[in-house]
């Protein structure tokens, strides 16, 4: 079969691999029917080391079930399903919290250990625990929006409870990714009055105000920290999301939340410590976020993709083949494209 490959930084390739195949009586074999490029797959893409051993990339994914192990009781050959970019059992104290991502049985799609999304075909650990089974045909319209249930929308979503979103309150979105644009729809969708986009890529800023962004700041560093004061009364907002990931990303958070507000954080942080203690520590900011729990979203988020009170699905501006990948990365990381939607 085919699949993508990260050798190092800037190359990527699609080859040819061994067929996934069930190696555990909980596996499920999956045929991918659409699977995305990530803005977490670029910091690989832009920062893997000389000796890394190679990546099969890829995490997020809506396909059909082709083969489950004899351990699989909840799951049949035909199933449409989204694939969260973690398994699960479903089964632990941490499942059962609604923290999957803390599985004590679970890990990551798309890392040395487990191959990735961006192939025709997936196995997949765990399957009764790890995914989740759509109830649409394989070709409904909705597929865009319901394959970022896999990671984008309950990041975001994410996000925004770790900001402590709600009804009235004020919130600022860093980052106009795709992460970031669903961010924006959660803050919406959770209750947030004002919700300020902080990015400067002007169609990604156009999705943002459709989305429900009141107020865009463009600038950076101390100026953007100014701008949105001068938008709150000089107080700041009560919830950041920061959907970026980068110590100055992180910096601009502490700055512009308001006193006893609160930072979620869900861009991978690429930085050692997080800067800021003491604004954090006399402002009372709490701050939380990390992998977001999506099997635990998809079924909150669900019935609002169906119902289309929610379009995530419009983060895609690209399809793209399987063959096409190393030139969706390209267009990904040159900011060309906001994100890829890969059919194998
Ligand atoms: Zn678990």
């Amino acid at each position: 079969m085919r699949a993508t490959v990260l050798y190092g930084a800037g190359d990527v390739r699609v080859e040819n691999v061994p067929d996934a195949r069930l190696i555990e009586p909980t596996d499920a074999l999956v045929a991918v029917s659409r699977a995305c490029i990530c803005g977490s797959d670029l910091w690989p893409y832009k920062l893997m080391q000389p000796g890394e051993p190679p990546r099969r990339m890829g995490h997020e994914a809506i396909g059909v079930v082709e083969a489950v192990g004899s351990g699989v009781h909840t799951l049949k050959v035909g199933d449409v399903v989204v694939m969260p970019f973690a398994y699960s059992d479903g089964t632990c104290a941490f499942c059962h919290e609604g923290l999957h991502t803390s599985c004590v049985h679970g890990g990551f799609f798309g890392t040395v250990e487990l191959p990735g999304a961006q192939a025709e075909s997936l196995r997949i650990p765990l399957a009764d625990g790890t995914l989740f089974v759509l109830p649409v045909g394989a070709d409904e319209a909705l597929m865009a929006s319901l394959l970022t249930l896999s990671d984008v929308m309950g990041t975001g979503h994410h996000a925004a409870r770790a900001a402590k979103v709600g009804r009235g309150r004020t919130a600022a979105v860093i980052g106009d990714g795709a992460v970031g644009l669903c961010a924006v729809i959660a803050a919406r969708r959770l209750g947030a009055e004002q919700i300020i986009m902080m990015g400067h890529h002007p169609d990604r800023i156009a999705l943002a105000r459709e989305f429900g962004t009141t107020d865009v700041v463009s600038e950076r560093g101390e100026e953007a920290v100014q701008r949105v004061r001068a938008l709150t009364g000089g107080v700041g907002v009560h919830s950041v999301l920061e959907c970026v990931g980068t110590e100055e990303a992180m910096r601009t958070a502490i700055g512009i939340a308001r006193a006893g507000g609160a930072i979620g954080r869900v861009g991978v942080p690429h930085y050692e410590a997080i800067p800021g203690s003491e604004p954090a520590f006399y402002n009372n900011l709490a701050i939380g976020g990390g992998p977001a729990p999506v099997r635990a979203y998809i079924q909150e988020l669900l019935p609002d993709v169906l119902d289309g009170r929610i379009e995530p699905g419009r983060v895609f501006d690209r399809v793209i083949g399987l063959d096409e990948v190393t030139d969706g990365y390209r267009a990904m990381n040159d900011r060309e494209a906001i994100k890829v939607m890969v059919k194998p």
